[in-house]
């Protein structure tokens, strides 16, 4: 008799059709071995929204009374095994709620697993990932995060591989012939059935012990009591914020505006700007259209985005007039949310090797699609290169004959 729980940590409108798909398969699959089990998500509005970091559950159970008692909780408090879909959850997740910052690993139970979708090695991985007290294990399904958009779902077959892996490292909640027989049931596509089995084949783990990774302490904050908050509905406005001090000149200047001490967004980012300030025109436009006011004045007139609050949308890079000025890169090639114009301002030579190393990493990741017919146009450039696919180096001609299944949906 046992019951089991699965998380699928990922980022709303660009992976919620991923996450459902990926806890219902796992519902499936169990179902298809004589057990039951339920699927569920966290939020149904909100946190779906521009890449808030959001949960989809699993629960598995051998019997019907296992599931019940489960069920009457709200969510499990600690889970078998911990999906992060994309990689920079790693570096914890900020819910739309208050939270504060939660370790991707916060519920995984002694000996449990984190399951990532990364073509990072282990090593980068856990740099990214807070030290834990006890020991679990970490498990990396090899292939580029899955990205689409809200209308269109992205088949790449992370959704199967993901329950290939589950298969191989979790043989007592899933075994790879439930969940070849739910694909069948489910997608009715013999390649992704080929996809699970692979990816049970090649799923690498490490067993991670105590107090490996990431030392920091996430940001966190205390409640408000009931009594402490103000009388009916008041929402303050942003206060002005304070100037600061070119750390180079001592010279006072410009302008921090005042951001969300208990809601900070960085974690919904998967891309992060990039600005080369020697090329900057301080045309403001960056600083203009920031949907969330990311963009610190510099007492010299730059604008530097402050990586505590980007939420990593891109705007700013599309509404920059100068070439390659901003650019996107992806989150896991960066470490920290240190001030890039004061790494300028400390040494500009340094600087600018700093910004064409980063932007290597430009072409890594993207947010959904932008134009029709975007997915097949990635898929022949995959192929074209040999880099970017599903499961890194697999990339075939099979990938393009499953374009015409990539489904539509919300
Ligand atoms: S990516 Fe640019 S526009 Fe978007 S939140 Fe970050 S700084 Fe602002
Ligand atoms: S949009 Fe580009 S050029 Fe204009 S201020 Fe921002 S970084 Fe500088």
């Amino acid at each position: 008799m046992a019951t089991h729980a699965v998380e699928v940590v990922y980022r709303g409108i660009f992976q919620k059709n991923l996450a459902k798909n990926i806890c219902r398969g796992i519902v499936l699959a169990a179902v298809k071995q004589g057990k039951t089990g339920i699927a569920f998500g966290r939020y149904g509005d909100s946190p779906e929204r521009n890449g808030v970091p959001a949960k989809n559950f699993a629960i598995v159970a051998d019997t019907e009374e296992e599931l019940q008692a489960s069920m009457a909780l709200y969510e499990p408090k600690a889970v078998d095994i911990s999906i992060a879909v994309d990689d920079t959850l790693c570096k914890g997740v900020e819910s739309w709620a208050w939270y504060g910052l939660q370790p991707i690993n916060r519920l995984t139970k002694p000996g449990g697993y984190v399951l990532v979708t990364t073509m990072l090695p282990f090593d980068d991985l856990l740099k990214m990932t807070h030290a834990k007290e006890h020991e679990y294990h970490l498990a990396i399904v090899q292939g580029l995060p899955s990205f689409s958009g809200l209308w269109v779902y992205k088949d790449d077959h992370t959704d199967v591989r993901i329950l290939g892996a589950i298969a191989r490292i979790k043989p007592d909640l899933l075994s790879i012939e439930g969940v070849e027989a739910a694909i069948r049931q489910e997608w009715k596509n013999e390649h992704k059935v080929i996809s699970a089995r692979k990816s049970y084949e090649r799923v690498q783990t490490l067993a991670v012990p105590p107090g490996t990774g990431d030392p920091t302490t996430p940001f966190e904050f205390e409640l408000p009591q009931w009594w402490q908050k103000r009388e009916g509905l008041a929402i303050p406005s942003i206060a002005a914020g304070p100037r600061f001090q070119d750390p180079e000149t001592g010279a006072v200047g410009g302008w921090r505006p005042e951001r969300n001490p208990y809601f900070k967004k960085f974690s919904t980012r998967t891309m992060r700007p990039v600005v080369d300030f020697d090329t900057c025109i301080k045309c403001t436009l960056c600083w203009l259209q920031c949907p969330d006011s990311c963009f610190d004045v510099t007492p010299d007139g730059l604008y530097d985005a402050n990586m505590d609050s980007c939420c990593g949308c891109g705007v700013c890079e599309a509404v920059c007039p100068v070439d390659d000025c901003i650019t996107m890169v992806n989150e896991s090639a960066f470490t920290d949310n240190a001030s890039q114009w004061e790494m300028w301002k400390a040494n500009k030579e340094t600087y600018k090797g700093w910004v064409k190393e980063k932007i290597q990493h430009k072409p890594d990741r993207s947010h959904g699609f932008r134009f029709r017919g975007q997915y097949e146009q990635q898929i022949k450039d995959m192929v074209a290169t040999g880099i970017g696919g599903p499961g890194g180096e697999e990339i075939t001609e099979r990938v393009i004959t499953d374009v015409g299944e990539a489904s539509a949906g919300g």
